[in-house]
């Protein structure tokens, strides 16, 4: 998909999951045609999950786990309302993911995240045995997929993902600067008083 299409597919990303559910992956769509189509629905899903966080207060971040083209498992940032540095949205997605199969193990499965993984969510996603990362935002301060380690794809580890970067980075991004400027605004106002 070019450029141009990509904007056009963010734009209306019901029309997207419309023609996914008509088109047949093998007689319509060339099947890299239909992984970008496919990357762009599940990444919607996953800014849609991020939006609850944001209403309770929990830094804006989703994810959904995807096995077979149907997702399996769904998570958002819960660390405030759980009081649980554990509570990332993968972690929270990939739980779900586990428990809808019956396993630890996901081979086989793609997880999308609207921000990229942090070094606890990387090692998660490797233990869970993820076949390929999807995330939308990088992350300067903390991600462990490209910014600052890569431990997804390092092959010192005992297994190795592929990795696929800025997908719908900009609103992805745009959910989370707005979420923080806010906070800063809100800080700013409570300050003065
Ligand atoms: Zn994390």
């Amino acid at each position: 998909m070019d450029r141009a299409a990509a904007t056009r597919a963010e734009a209306a990303p019901p029309r997207i999951a419309t023609r996914a559910v008509f088109l047949t992956r093998s007689t319509r769509l060339h099947p890299a045609a239909q992984r970008d189509t496919d990357d762009l629905r599940f990444m919607g899903e996953a800014l849609r999950v991020a939006e609850h966080a944001r209403r309770d207060g929990d830094v804006p971040v989703g994810a959904v786990v995807v096995m077979d083209g149907r997702i399996v498992g769904l998570g958002r940032n819960r660390r405030e309302v759980d009081a649980d540095p554990a509570g990332h949205a993968e972690i929270v997605a990939l739980r779900q993911a586990c428990r809808a199969l019956g396993r630890w193990r996901v081979d086989g499965a793609t997880l999308y995240v609207t921000l990229e993984p942090c070094p606890m969510c990387a090692g998660a996603l490797v233990n869970a045995r993820v076949a390929r990362l999807v995330y939308g935002a990088d992350d300067p301060k903390a991600g462990a997929a490209r910014s600052l380690f890569r431990l997804c794809d390092d092959p010192r580890l005992n297994h190795r993902m592929d990795v696929t970067a800025g997908v719908m980075a900009e609103p992805c991004g745009a959910i989370l600067q707005t979420f923080f400027k806010r906070a800063r605004e809100r800080g700013r106002t409570a300050g003065a008083h």
